[in-house]
């Protein structure tokens, strides 16, 4: 049986590791690149399958709500993440804050947020090393004994008290994975919006029992060692959070409080033990820029070193959904653990998390049976 690491056992950090900083990180489209309208009209005009003016359009109205919601899947301190209460949820000032044990608080905050659309919650205490050292625009990150959260034109004032880190997922959908890499995979967008929804409705839950709370999307931290501290996952080779539920295809949102929280477990081991051995997304990734070898401290060009994991080269990928133009996924669409619970594949997972020895052979039969194969965008509509 696979035992239980801690998390310094599963995600090390040498002495010398420093915060991210994210200021100048980073590719920009080229000119026919997949973030571009140019791309994007000589694409349709090219009639290449999955590229229609009706693939675009499923796929970006999926964005929707992220990019009304101004600031996009970042957004820091904007709509649903601003770090002001919106005051939709507000305790009267003569009542007192609801108070609870550690344990009670996180088993109702778990509720609350699978009803506002999270898959999984976990928790964990504020570990600094993963919140970037700047914002994207180049304020410093500091922590200052203040009630609430501000942000001015020199820094982003992170309160000490905030010491727990409510960390939830938000799902993306497998069957229309397998239509990557086209301009028709629109699941990624749809769970950016679903994020803004959920963490700001979480905060604002927190906020309206007397505490405070500050939420937050794809920015402010790194968040796959946040992930794994809170228990939802492990490190895939793939560098993206890997749950046994839903295995990568998932999205990460969260939200700081002053509220105590009960820290999660780690997640069940197993999935390190099967990403050694399967190497599928490596294998596939059309621009290279996953590695085929051992877990390693030294970190490609833009990437942060100091911590001991897979890496993914992101210039590359980003250069590579450029080219195809789209945000490729194809390793999402590989990978052993995307495929939905279910009676077979949740024995398999059961074996994965205790018999290792069984690994290879797993792999193989994944490939043998054809799991992650591209299905034909032309016949989307008709299905
Ligand atoms: S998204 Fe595509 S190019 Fe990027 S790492 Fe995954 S498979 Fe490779
Ligand atoms: S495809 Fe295989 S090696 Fe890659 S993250 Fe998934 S399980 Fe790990």
């Amino acid at each position: 049986m696979t035992r239980r690491r801690s998390f310094d056992e599963l995600y090390p950090t040498q002495a010398s590791y420093e915060r991210y900083n994210p200021v100048g990180k980073g590719v920009r489209s080229s000119e026919f690149g997949y973030q571009t309208e140019a791309g994007k009209e000589k694409r349709i005009k090219q009639g290449l399958p999955g590229f229609s003016l009706l693939d675009y359009a499923y796929r970006d109205a999926s964005y929707t709500a992220n990019h009304t919601l101004e600031g996009g899947r970042s957004g820091m301190n904007r709509e649903f993440y601003s770090w002001s209460p919106p005051g939709r949820a507000r305790k009267p000032d003569g009542v007192p804050r609801w108070e609870s044990s550690p344990e009670e608080a996180s088993r109702v905050v778990t509720k609350a947020a699978r009803f506002y659309g999270a898959v999984s919650v976990g928790f964990a205490e504020v570990d600094r090393r993963w919140f970037y050292s700047h914002t994207r625009d180049g304020k410093a990150f500091v922590f200052e004994d203040v009630e609430e959260g501000y942000v001015t034109d020199e820094k982003a004032v992170v309160p000490n008290s905030h010491r727990w880190a409510i960390v939830m997922t938000v799902p993306m959908d497998y069957e229309e994975t397998l239509y990557t890499p086209t301009a028709m995979v629109g699941t990624g967008g749809l769970a950016y919006s679903r994020m803004h929804v959920l963490a700001g409705s979480v905060a604002e839950f927190i906020r309206g029992l007397g505490w405070h709370a500050i939420p937050s999307g794809n920015d402010m931290t790194l968040n796959v060692p946040l992930a794994l501290q809170a228990g939802l996952g492990h490190a895939g080779r793939m560098n993206r959070i890997i749950t046994w539920e839903r295995g990568p295809l998932v999205k990460i949102c969260k939200v700081f409080t002053d509220m105590p929280l009960e820290p999660s477990p780690p997640a069940p081991g197993g999935i390190l033990e099967y990403c050694e051995v399967c190497k599928k997304c490596a294998r596939h990734c059309p621009s290279g820029s996953i590695g085929e070898g051992p877990r390693s401290y030294e970190a490609p060009e833009g990437a942060n070193p100091g911590s001991l994991r897979w890496w993914c080269d992101e210039m590359k990928c980003r250069e590579y959904w450029d080219e195809v133009g789209t945000s490729c996924t194809i390793c999402f669409r590989v990978c052993a653990f995307s495929k939905p619970q279910g009676m077979l594949h949740d024995a398999v997972k059961w074996f994965i998390r205790n018999v290792p020895q069984l690994n290879r052979f797993w792999a193989w039969s994944d490939d043998l049976l054809g799991y992650g194969g591209m299905k034909d965008p032309r016949r989307y509509w008709d299905e």
